[in-house]
């Protein structure tokens, strides 16, 4: 007996898609994916066909949506331009009906909305929708050429960050500018790796200016279809080299103030999920935008928001991701419904889950590949069958409230997200304990 009838599709199929995958199968919800790599993380969970393409070729994605009846993806870096092909193709005008045709796609949906995957995936457009809706988000220019990479610098004095506009993930693509002599080598470098965009005097890279926050929070929001916006608690979460290390839950901040985060992140996910990219600037009043307001389709799905708590109680808004997120895999133990599960409960129309927490404090640490921890491809594990991976897999499983995600990555390359561990605890004292444990014997050292 199936629940639901409806096959999702899903561009991208790495360890979001995976655990995406253990709720699907769970509810019987059958997943497509498409993802490059034939025995890519979220296809190992799944004897269903997928496609072995990149998530950015658009023949991928037309494939996909003659395959499902709803599209969404668990990255970001996506074509945009052909989900919104897809999605155009769905209003019913008439020159509308070939296309239709054409891509075969006549019941697709796709959540979150192009619109809203769009404005995500440039970073500097994100951050113009935020503060042109009052949200607050550091100090930021637009930076094309390398002589407003100067001018930025005097307004904004060392250190400031540039930031590749697409493309960038775990920090890379963000350089910390610290004096005027590392500012022509970090415009250049990132000029250099620029992601391909039409505009060519564009350089594809923006400034922000260095915020000295005294912590980083984030939260999960479930938009629904009907428009309920649904906040997971806040959390603390921990970069390491840029890289997501350590997410405490709930996140250690005062009830009005997590209240004010979580406030800040549904009117920050609203503001990017309501009004489509090129209606912003006009009025909203005209016939013109209207027509194009109430023809914009619906966005749903699980956000993460990304803040800055700043030492005076002021928070803004760091980025956002339209999909479930690292600082969320904590919810699969901790929560009485996890992020993956009602992502796909807010795609599929299906009632919101309880976000609430199911345990008093929880913990998540990301286990990265490393060269000296050695890998599954290396000589010695190839002739043991065992590799240093595997020993940190085994003590990991010996510490009490842990819960230990392997992804199935063959190569163990240095900072690639290999695993988490989820530790849950009544007392905060002792989840401290735990999760010290669980890093000692990802360092290597003894406890
Ligand atoms: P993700 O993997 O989360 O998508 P990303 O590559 O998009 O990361 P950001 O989130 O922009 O990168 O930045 C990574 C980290 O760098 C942040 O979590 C924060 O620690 C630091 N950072 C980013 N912007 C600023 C800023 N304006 N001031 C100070 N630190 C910053
Ligand atoms: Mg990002
Ligand atoms: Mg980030």
């Amino acid at each position: 007996m199936t629940l639901i009838k409806k096959k999702v599709g899903v561009l991208g199929g790495g360890q979001l898609g995976r655990m995406l995958m253990e709720a699907a199968n769970r509810l019987n919800v059958e997943l497509v994916i498409v993802d490059p790599l034939k025995n890519s993380p979220a296809k190992q969970l799944s004897s269903g066909t997928h496609i072995d393409l990149p998530f950015t070729d658009p023949n991928a994605i037309i494939e996909l949506a003659n395959k499902v009846d709803i599209i969404t993806a668990e990255i970001e870096h996506v074509d945009t331009k052909t989900l919104t092909e897809i999605v155009e193709a769905k209003l019913s005008s008439p020159e509308s009906i070939n296309k239709n045709q054409k891509y075969g796609v006549e019941n697709v949906n796709v959540y979150p909305s192009p619109h809203s995957i769009r404005t995500i995936q440039d970073k500097y457009l994100q951050h113009k929708v935020l503060f042109e809706n009052n949200i607050p988000v550091a100090p930021f220019e637009d930076c094309p050429t390398l002589e407003d990479a100067v001018k930025t610098a005097q307004k904004f004095s060392y250190p400031f960050l540039l930031k590749a506009k697409k493309g960038a993930y775990d920090g890379r693509g963000n350089i910390v500018v610290k004096s005027e002599s590392e500012l022509v080598d970090a415009w250049n470098h990132l000029s250099k790796n620029k992601i391909s965009s039409s505009d060519s005097s564009d350089s594809g890279i923006y400034a922000e200016k260095f915020v000295a926050f005294s912590k980083e929070l984030a939260v999960m929001v479930v938009k629904s279809l009907d428009d309920q916006f649904v906040c997971y608690p806040i959390v603390e979460t921990v970069q390491k080299d840029n890289i997501c290390h350590v997410v405490w839950a709930p996140g250690c901040i005062d009830g009005l103030q997590a209240k004010k985060a979580q406030s800040l992140a549904c009117n920050a996910v609203k503001a990017l999920s309501t009004l489509p990219v090129n209606i912003q600037t006009q009025n909203p009043d005209t016939p013109a935008a209207k027509s194009s307001i109430s023809k914009i389709p619906k966005s749903a799905g699980v956000f993460g928001v990304e803040m800055f708590l700043l030492t005076n109680g002021e928070i803004l808004v760091n980025e956002i991701a339209p999909r479930p997120h690292n600082s969320g895999h904590y919810t699969i133990e901790a929560c009485e419904t996890s992020q993956y599960e009602n992502h796909l409960r807010a795609i599929l129309g299906l009632p919101i889950g309880s976000t609430n927490l199911k345990v008093n404090y929880a913990a998540m640490v990301n286990i990265l590949g490393t060269t000296n921890k050695g890998d599954h491809n290396s000589e010695n594990s190839k002739q043991n069958g065992y590799s240093a991976m595997d020993s940190i897999y085994q003590n990991i499983l010996s510490v009490p409230g842990a819960t230990l995600h392997t992804y199935g990555k063959e190569e163990a390359k240095p900072g690639r997200k290999m695993g988490h561990v989820t530790v849950v605890s009544d007392s905060p004292s002792e989840i401290q304990h735990r999760v010290y444990q669980i890093l000692n014997i990802i360092d290597g050292k003894p406890f």
